[in-house]
């Protein structure tokens, strides 16, 4: 106590100052949320969205949500050039997350202005672009104007209430996104390329609500039975966190000395898109039973996350022991959300350590910390994985708007700094 006071009398003489203080300094940058409150998970209704083209100017302007991924819910034409676009969530209340994607495309070559609007939620994210619906660009910067700007950093209440874009048009389509496409089909795309290598399978965990298949690509050469469980998408928005997840798989994957090691010491289960419903049919959040996956980790009430507690299970069963969880989610920076190690105890530093060695070699981009010390109820994946399994694991979250380029290198650098530190 008494050190305290001689601390507050030398802060109030000028001797320290708190401003420039080390501790101050490192606490800059996203701070994380708060705890999760506690929320039913039964199965809610939801919303299916209408599809179809939009045509306007004597059928020569056209906007279409004609594909997967897409979210478009309603468009009107204000003026000549001027449109107006409505983009409404699943079903509420939901979190901050308004995804959108069209196409539009006209007879004649034409500018447009686009203005979006959003029921009851802001603009979350900056636009990208494409003309084949694959490869995406962001929108150039003068071709983007917010109204009503928001206040502050971080969080929704940052962002502006709504954009408008100006985009030159054609007869070929473009795409206009939240954040790149990746959609079921896609992902599978990308599962059965990397399965071209003789010690990965992919195969069926389970459906979904809406029928679709829970994908789990399976990389396996172990003499052990030693696992660990990666996981991403539980909100079809999270395009960031699936980039940075699909970079460290590959990098398992690798042909690098060390990941050809690894892999004769540790099998990967890995579910690259857990809510495959949710993300093809353009969801701001939830799967198809209107609910937030990543809080049913404890009732189990929707088929998604049943599929893995399922797995789970079997394979521990037939002997495996996981080692290490990692659930790859997006937020508005760049943040770990590690369980503390008054949970966790020893067993639960590796994470700690793997979060230091990561930061060391990427000093140009930190990222916070911020460790959850309660356990139960264990709503989210991490803590039904630490619960059940004894599994030290991470929902690590990228940015929105974190560089791609970066977010390659941070899943590669987190897949060699996991090696690293589980085979010492
Ligand atoms: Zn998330």
């Amino acid at each position: 106590m008494k050190s305290k006071y001689i601390l507050i009398l030398l802060i109030f003489l000028g001797v320290v100052s708190c401003k420039n203080s080390k501790s101050t300094a490192e606490k800059t940058g996203y701070q994380g949320q708060g705890p999760n409150p506690i929320v039913s998970t039964k199965t809610k209704p939801v919303q299916k969205q209408w599809k179809g083209i939009w045509s306007f100017q004597d059928s020569t302007v056209f906007f279409s949500n004609q594909f997967d991924g897409a979210r478009l819910n309603g468009v009107s034409h204000d003026s000549l050039n001027h449109y107006t676009l409505w983009i409404t969530p699943e079903n509420s209340p939901i979190n901050p997350s308004p995804w959108y994607g069209f196409k539009v495309w006209s007879k004649t070559a034409q500018e447009i202005k686009i203005n979006f609007s959003y029921e009851g939620s802001r603009s979350r994210y900056y636009p990208k672009i494409s003309y084949d619906g694959l490869n995406f660009k962001t929108l150039d910067s003068t071709r983007f104007k917010l109204i009503n700007p928001g206040e502050g950093e971080f969080g929704i209440k940052a962002a502006p209430e709504r954009i408008e874009i100006t985009i030159a048009i054609d007869n070929n389509p473009t795409w206009v996104t939240a954040q790149e496409l990746y959609t079921s089909s896609r992902v599978k795309q990308w599962i059965d390329s990397l399965s071209q290598k003789s010690f990965i399978t992919n195969y069926e965990i389970g459906k979904s609500r809406e029928g679709r298949s829970m994908n789990l690509m399976e990389i396996n050469e172990s003499n052990s039975k030693k696992a660990l469980l990666i996981i991403s998408r539980q909100h079809p928005p999270e395009v960031t966190g699936f980039l940075a997840m699909k970079s460290f798989m590959e990098t398992l994957a690798g042909n690098s000395k060390k990941a050809i090691e690894f892999r004769k010491q540790f099998a990967i289960f890995n579910v690259p898109l857990m809510n495959p419903d949710g993300v093809d049919n353009g969801h701001w959040r939830h799967n198809f039973g209107g609910i937030d996956l990543n809080r049913d980790w404890q009732e189990f009430n929707q088929p998604e996350t049943r599929a893995v507690r399922d797995f789970l299970k079997s394979k521990n069963e037939e002997g495996y022991q996981y080692v290490f969880g990692a659930d790859f989610h997006s937020t508005w920076d760049d943040i770990y959300y590690p369980l503390d190690t008054v949970v966790t105890g020893q067993k639960g530093q590796l994470v700690f350590d793997w979060i230091d060695n990561i930061e060391k070699r990427l000093p140009k981009k930190k990222a916070n910390v911020s460790a959850s010390k309660k356990l139960h109820p264990t709503m989210v994946s991490r803590n039904h994985f630490y619960a059940v399994y004894e599994m030290p694991a991470i929902v690590f979250e990228l940015g929105d708007n974190t560089p791609r380029v970066f977010l390659k290198e941070k899943g590669k650098v987190a897949a060699e700094e996991l090696m690293r530190l589980l085979m010492d």
